[in-house]
């Protein structure tokens, strides 16, 4: 496995793969590796001849109030992880590599990003879709893995792959979760054991708003009402959003139909914790 810092480097090495034929997965990854991420590379193993993991914590994609400082960094056990599961590169670039002095050129992220996420982390996929950008060109991948769990962040990538005719494919894998039912995510961590316990209130709760959704009686609201109340009982009462929208385009649905999806973003302790469901059409 290569560790490759720099960015000419690392698109030299992807072109003498993709020259030999090779077919290039991308896995973009902020570190601090869970199951999640692995399941991502685990995808991109099986339908690829060479597998790129990038670690890189976005500078622009946080808010000045949010964690940027404290985001777990475990580079080296990632590494390990990651050398078990026969990765071919790792790209691990620096902010002053990333964000230059002079860097001022931002994409402009979609109409999908404006909602939910996009107006609690004002600037945020502004800087995803920035970083994701710099990525598609530095690893020029021919498929490049997203997971579920980030739902609104994969509509963004695959609207701005389509909107800027990016060549690479996008494919989206199913968010992995704790037995209980915790989506995994890197910021678990920050969690107290009882706050673990607490945040089992968010899946639960998707699952009551699922299942109001698909009784067919109720309105949107009396699903998000369903998946509120669940997260109230667990005494979670700083809820960002708790959204019934149309899985493309994100915009909120007026009747409660499938195909919807749910999401919920909510701090648990002062850690804010996001979910969803996708309730696909019967
Ligand atoms: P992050 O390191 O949080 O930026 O996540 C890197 C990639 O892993 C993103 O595409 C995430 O959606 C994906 N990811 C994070 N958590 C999970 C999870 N529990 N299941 C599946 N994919 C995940």
């Amino acid at each position: 496995m290569q560790v490759i810092d720099d960015p000419v480097a690392a698109r030299r090495w992807v072109h003498e793969r993709q020259r030999e034929g090779k077919r290039i997965g991308l896995v973009p990854t902020m570190g601090a590796l869970h199951d999640g991420h692995l399941s991502l590379v685990q995808a991109s193993r099986a339908e690829c001849d060479a597998t790129v993991v990038t670690i890189y914590v976005n500078p622009t994609q946080f808010g000045p109030n949010e964690d940027f400082q404290k985001y777990p960094r475990t580079l080296e056990r990632d590494l390990e992880q990651l050398r078990a599961r026969e990765v071919a590169l790792v790209f691990t670039p620096s902010d002053a590599v990333m964000y230059p002095p002079g860097f001022s050129t931002y994409v402009e992220p979609p109409a999908v990003a404006r909602r939910w996420e996009g107006e609690h982390r004002p600037g945020h996929f502004r800087g995803v879709a920035t970083v994701v950008m710099k990525l598609f060109n530095i690893i020029p991948a021919d498929v490049a893995f997203f997971g579920q769990k980030d739902y609104q962040q994969t509509r963004v990538v695959l609207r701005m792959v389509e909107d800027l005719n990016i060549p690479v494919q996008i494919k989206v894998c199913p968010t992995v979760r704790e037995d209980d039912g915790l989506a995994m995510s890197s910021r678990n961590q920050y969690l107290s054991a009882e706050e673990r316990r607490r945040a089992t209130a968010l899946y639960r709760g998707l699952q009551a708003g699922r299942a109001a959704l698909e009784q067919g009686t109720g309105s949107p609201h009396a699903v998000c009402q369903a998946v509120r109340q669940v997260l109230i009982d667990a005494g979670i009462n700083d809820i960002d959003y708790i959204a019934l929208a149309d899985p493309e385009s994100l915009e909120p649905l007026e009747v409660a139909r499938p195909p919807a999806v749910l999401l919920v973003a909510a701090r648990v302790g002062g850690t804010r914790l996001i979910d969803n469901v996708v309730i696909p059409k019967y």
